[in-house]
């Protein structure tokens, strides 16, 4: 690619976000070109092909009802779907080693346990409905909900311990992070904006109903191929500069002029980059105060789905892992997906990938028997090692943050604008909250765009 180039809007990141940004604006008429870090599109998606043209899904990959914006991609580039397999019971591993089995979402397998978790999801999505997803800030106990963890909250609930136990693990299946790590006020926040906790947790109308035959990337693949030359790969971008005229953005292979900027990374990433002049101290306090969850994902494939003659759906939740049966129906064999998540995650980082795998074969044994010990193949992805994500599935606004700092998330710095899935107010932290962030960063420069002087006379004035 030539060193130096101008454009008219130049996106940093292409994920869902930055695609969706770059390929709105581009059907607007508007020049833009997308700076990409790694070797490929797709971000905190990532399907590959691997031995024996088996199909791997390193980051996300389902969506469900409600979540038309990347329902409506998935149509556009008439990429086939299939339904998560779900028949047969789930599998709660207790901390105390039991095994009980359940239907539906939410464990039942203890009546007393049930009872407590159905009042306390009654409980959060009303709480949650409350708070909204448009501007925590603004509810009038922002700051006690902000100032209190959902492990403080757990903590004070009447529910008896199983209940208790079961809403830490669906707090680090969610976000992933420690309840302690969470605001009470973030996670309602991310409730509201899934549509309530049943919506978000379960297979059947829920958000992980639906499959992508080919992988999820391909979305940002149909994204990227109308784009065209108009994403660069490899690109990491270190520094923004900005004037009243436009902005300079500098990557490893060069620098790009343009009249604005849409910074489509996860807000930590952002903040790591530099700018001039300096972003205002608000925006910085914020980007200092957002976090990563912390996932590993490791698929585990074995010659046959055997859990399934034993009545088993493959899905299990257990304190710091959660199982999905992730089989794809064009093969024979059967995959286990296991995600070990916040403090196990961090504390397998010390294991050599042997080890990390072994854990999971160990944890699958435990909750499918002896059958799960014999894998043929797995596979893994450690997102906090990731240059470019540093953790998944989503950016975390720690205690204290939304109810102080809350306005500066969507707020445009001049000439930059910011998308991403955290930036969502519906979905947030899911790609449809990315494609959603991305289409509303477009409106938004468009918007100013529009305001402005012819646009190239504009970007010539700014050279
Ligand atoms: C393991 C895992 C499981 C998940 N499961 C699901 C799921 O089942 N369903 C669901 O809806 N969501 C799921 N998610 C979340 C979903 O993948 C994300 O919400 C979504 O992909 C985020 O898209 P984005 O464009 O906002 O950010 P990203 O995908 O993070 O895109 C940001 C892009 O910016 C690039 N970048 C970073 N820094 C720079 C830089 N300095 N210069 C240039 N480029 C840079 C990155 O390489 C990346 O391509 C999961 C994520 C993971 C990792």
């Amino acid at each position: 690619m030539p060193e130096n180039c101008d454009t008219d809007v130049v996106i940093v990141g292409a994920g869902l976000a930055g695609l969706t940004a770059g390929r709105t604006l581009h059907a607007q008429g508007v020049d833009v070109l997308v700076l990409e870090a790694r070797d490929r599109v797709g971000g905190r998606t990532c399907s590959m092909v691997e031995d024996d043209g088996r199909l791997v899904e390193y980051g996300g990959q389902w969506i469900g009802p409600t979540q038309d914006r990347i329902n409506a991609l998935v149509e556009e580039f008439g990429l086939t779907t299939f339904t998560q397999y779900s028949d047969g019971g789930n599998l709660q591993r207790t901390e105390d080693g039991r095994l009980l089995r359940y239907h539906g979402a939410i464990p039942t397998g203890d009546p007393v346990v049930a009872a407590d978790l159905m009042e306390a999801m009654v409980e959060l999505t009303a709480l949650a409905a409350e708070v909204g997803a448009e501007a925590p800030w603004t509810h009038p106990q922002a700051a006690v909900l902000d100032a209190t963890t959902v492990e403080s909250w757990i903590g004070a609930q009447p529910y008896c311990e199983g209940a208790k136990e079961w809403l830490r693990a669906f707090t680090r299946a969610l976000f992933p992070a420690e309840p302690g790590e969470v605001s009470l006020l973030h996670a309602l926040f991310y409730i509201a904006s899934g549509g309530g906790v049943e919506r978000m947790i379960g297979v059947i109308n829920s958000a992980q109903e639906t499959r992508l035959s080919a992988g999820a990337m391909g979305v940002s693949l149909g994204l990227a191929g109308v784009l065209g030359d108009r994403v660069r790969l490899s690109c990491p971008v270190h520094r923004i500069d900005q004037d009243e005229s436009g902005v300079v953005v500098h990557h490893e292979q060069g620098r790009v002029r343009a009249r604005y900027a849409v910074v489509a990374v996860p807000p930590p990433l952002a903040g790591r980059l530099r700018y001039s002049p300096a972003l205002p101290g608000l925006r910085d306090q914020l980007t200092q105060r957002v976090f990563m969850g912390s996932a590993i994902k490791t698929t585990v494939v074995y010659p046959e789905p055997f859990w399934r003659a034993d009545g088993l759906s493959g899905h299990s939740t257990g304190h710091n892992t959660l199982t999905f049966d992730q089989s794809h129906p064009d093969r024979a064999e059967g995959v286990l997906v296991s995600f070990t998540d916040c403090d196990a995650a961090r504390r397998a980082l010390r294991m050599s990938p042997e080890e990390r795998q072994q854990q999971v074969v160990a944890e699958l044994v435990s909750v499918f028997g002896p059958k799960a010990a014999q894998p043929i193949a797995t596979y893994e992805k450690v997102w906090l090692e990731e240059e470019w994500s540093r953790g998944c599935y989503t950016g975390i606004l720690s205690p204290g943050t939304w109810s102080t700092l809350g306005p500066a998330l969507r707020e445009p710095v001049g000439r930059i604008h910011w998308a991403g899935t955290e930036y969502a107010t519906v979905w947030s932290g899911y790609m449809d909250g990315a494609v959603r962030s991305g289409e509303e960063a477009a409106a938004a420069v468009a918007s100013e765009l529009d305001m402005g002087a012819g646009l190239s006379e504009s970007v010539e004035a700014a050279r």
